[in-house]
């Protein structure tokens, strides 16, 4: 059986978290401390709750034909690898999904990885680097300037991210009101 991992909420649709209408993934667990970070709800390991990569694939496959992909953020997803590595092996084979991945590691600290050769070949895109809250952009998927886009398929280009929301509000089938996008609204309790 395949590792668990660890993720902090997912939603089966968003506009603003790639191109088109996806399912998205945030994982749970980061030790990257960028200061300002939208999201520090997903940085401690104890948060969240473990999923099998076999089980939430299974989720995203059932929205086949309602979603052109899957973004996968968090948190850090390439601190937890190998489960990552075995969601984005399932989706690339189970499906026509586009796969975008966010990570707060640089284009440089990837290829240092001892699995970034696999990694990249299972995606369509990364959006890799810290968040730097003095180069602040928080539009077209581009959280700080600093922020670099990798084209790995000929799937999308850099105008399919230039039009994408900076927030949305989704109110989920249980009632609860989430925001999302690189620019989300904060919302009160
Ligand atoms: S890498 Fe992402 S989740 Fe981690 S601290 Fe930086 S912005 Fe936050």
């Amino acid at each position: 059986m395949s590792e668990a991992l660890r993720i902090h909420h997912w939603v089966p649709f968003s506009r603003s978290n790639g191109p088109g209408c996806r399912a998205v993934v945030w994982v749970q667990g980061c030790t990257l401390g960028c200061p300002g970070c939208y999201n520090p709800g997903t940085h401690s390991r104890k948060g969240g709750y473990s999923v099998l990569p076999e089980f939430l694939a299974r989720q995203f496959l059932r929205l086949s034909g309602k979603i052109e992909g899957v973004t996968i953020s968090g948190g850090e997803p390439l601190q937890q690898m190998k489960p990552l590595l075995s969601l984005l092996f399932l989706l690339r084979n189970w499906s026509n999904f586009s796969l975008i991945v966010f990570t707060g590691y640089t284009w440089s600290e990837i290829g240092w990885m001892g699995q970034s050769r696999r990694l990249l070949s299972l995606v369509d895109v990364v959006i890799a680097g810290r968040y730097e809250r003095r180069q602040r952009l928080a539009r077209s998927l581009q959280g700080s300037a600093n922020k670099t886009f990798h084209f790995l398929t000929r799937r999308y280009q850099p105008a399919d991210f230039q039009k994408i929301p900076e927030a949305e509000i989704i109110i989920t089938s249980e009632g609860e009101v989430v925001s999302t996008g690189i620019d989300p609204v904060f919302i009160r309790d």
